[in-house]
């Protein structure tokens, strides 16, 4: 069986998602996930971020126009009597709900509460929508089986085990829906796998059900060679491996979340990803095979707090990175890139919930100097630091401030740290060099 998975615009609107219904209704049985409908899930976060800031009136008022568009969907998608009266009780079920929220107090529950609440309206609407068409579909609630545990991992027995049970008691049907992103914590609470989170409940449930195939089905025609919401000219890639795959999902190619490809790569289940508004190209397919050699793809990842810390002789003083590492490891921070020299280390993170903590800790064992608003190039590329045209990059970025370099970590990427300010003109230039638009 295969496992499809159709993002915030694939959903988006009464037309689309009349192509995913024409997508999915090819007479096999497969496992769908929704998204919420696009725009939503921001709407909610928003939300939540008003009850938090105790201003329920903009609060109420986001919920009153969302909740308008939603039955205006409703009425031009579901004409059928019954189920536009039957969809029209639940979402307004759920609208009820999300207003009663705006007089409790904030928490992280709360928040999940809410932001769960567009997975469960897409897949709603859309599941009435395929029984008015004839189609023979059911639900099975994401929250009946999809569970991280306390690292935030998936709990993937719990999940293997749950899933089991849902879909052997749900009716014979052809396409089961459920929802993306949201899942129970360790505790059994409303928690969901973060922004973007649907992908990865595919390819969770695709690992469950040892799935023939994944697909990702988006709003363009699969994985660009680099960020086409800033770069022009940016072109499809057919084919990529898991790992290449992994490292872009990590650094920013904001098509996949970040840990998609985890959950399949151990069982060389493929996933595909295709544009549901232009079924017919071809998309990527991300498998075990590689293919192509050199710098194949260019992603960037924002947001990056740079922490050089300094000691006098660091290299000659063993026991110096373990003390390091272990603040970060106290704080659940993780560290991207990282490069030393005789008397410093210079690394990166990306969460910096904890860096006032962090670098407190630090301050007893050595000088820290922080920098913020960095971003990181990453390129990537099977055994692209053995590549003949790879010294290409060091010309093209003779007028780039580089903040740190790493090359070598692995033999398919080469990560360069510099200020957000100059990413734009960065991904453009490297673009235009490494995939010979222009020559040098
Ligand atoms: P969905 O809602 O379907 O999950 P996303 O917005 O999460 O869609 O992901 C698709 C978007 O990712 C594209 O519209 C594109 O703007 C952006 N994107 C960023 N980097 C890349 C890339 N390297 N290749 C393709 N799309 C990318
Ligand atoms: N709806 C969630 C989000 O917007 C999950 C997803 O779209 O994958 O982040
Ligand atoms: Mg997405």
């Amino acid at each position: 069986m295969k496992v499809l998975k159709f993002g915030g615009t694939s959903v988006g609107s009464v037309e689309n998602m009349s192509h995913v219904k024409d997508i999915i209704n090819d007479g096999h049985k497969k496992i769908v996930v929704l998204s919420a409908m696009s725009g939503t899930t921001n709407q909610l976060v928003a939300i939540a971020r008003d009850i938090l800031n105790k201003t329920p009136n903009d609060a109420i008022t986001k919920i009153d126009t969302l909740h308008e568009t939603y039955m205006n969907t409703i009425d031009r998608l579901i004409i059928n009597t019954l189920l536009n009266s039957d969809c029209k009780t639940y979402v307004s079920g759920i609208f009820s709900f999300l207003s009663a929220c705006t007089y409790k107090a904030s928490s992280a529950l709360l928040d999940n509460q809410i932001v769960a609440q567009g997975e469960l309206l897409s897949t709603y609407i859309f599941n009435s929508y395929l029984e008015q068409e004839g189609i023979n579909a059911s639900l099975l609630p994401a929250l009946d089986f999809m569970k991280i545990d306390s690292f935030k991992e998936p709990d993937i027995e719990y999940i293997k085990k749950n899933f089991k049970t849902v879909f052997d008691n749900t009716k014979d049907s052809q396409i089961y829906i459920t929802q993306g992103f949201i899942c129970l914590d360790e505790t059994g609470e409303i928690s969901n796998l973060q922004r973007g989170g649907s992908d990865y409940t595919a390819t969770i449930i695709g690992a469950a059900i040892k799935a023939e195939e994944v697909q990702i089905w988006t709003d363009i025609d699969g994985m660009h060679n680099n960020d086409p919401r800033y770069v022009e000219n940016t072109k499809p890639i057919s084919n990529l491996s898991f790992d290449e795959a992994a490292e872009l999902a990590y650094f920013g190619a904001k098509i996949l979340h970040p840990q998609t490809v985890i959950p399949v790569r151990a069982d060389s289940i493929p996933v595909r990803l295709k544009n549901t508004m232009e079924p017919e190209a071809y998309g990527t397919l991300i498998s075990e095979k590689t293919s192509g050699s050199g710098i194949k793809a260019i992603a960037a990842k924002d947001n990056i707090t740079a922490i050089k810390i300094k000691s006098a002789r660091m290299l000659q003083a063993h026991g110096f990175l373990k003390k390091v590492f272990e603040v970060f490891e106290v704080y659940k921070t993780s560290i991207d890139m990282i490069t030393t020299s005789e008397v410093a280390v210079s690394l990166t993170i990306d969460d910096d919930k904890n860096l006032n903590k962090i670098i407190k800790e630090l301050d007893n064992i050595a000088t820290v100097e922080v920098d913020n608003n960095h971003s990181i190039i990453c390129l990537v590329g099977h055994e692209c630091v053995n590549h003949q045209s790879t010294y290409k990059l060091f010309q093209i970025l003779q007028d780039v401030k580089i903040r740190m370099i790493s090359y070598g970590g692995s033999n398919n990427n080469i990560s360069l740290l510099i200020d957000t300010k100059d990413k734009i003109k960065t991904l453009q230039k490297l673009n235009n060099y490494l995939f010979e638009l222009v020559t040098l």
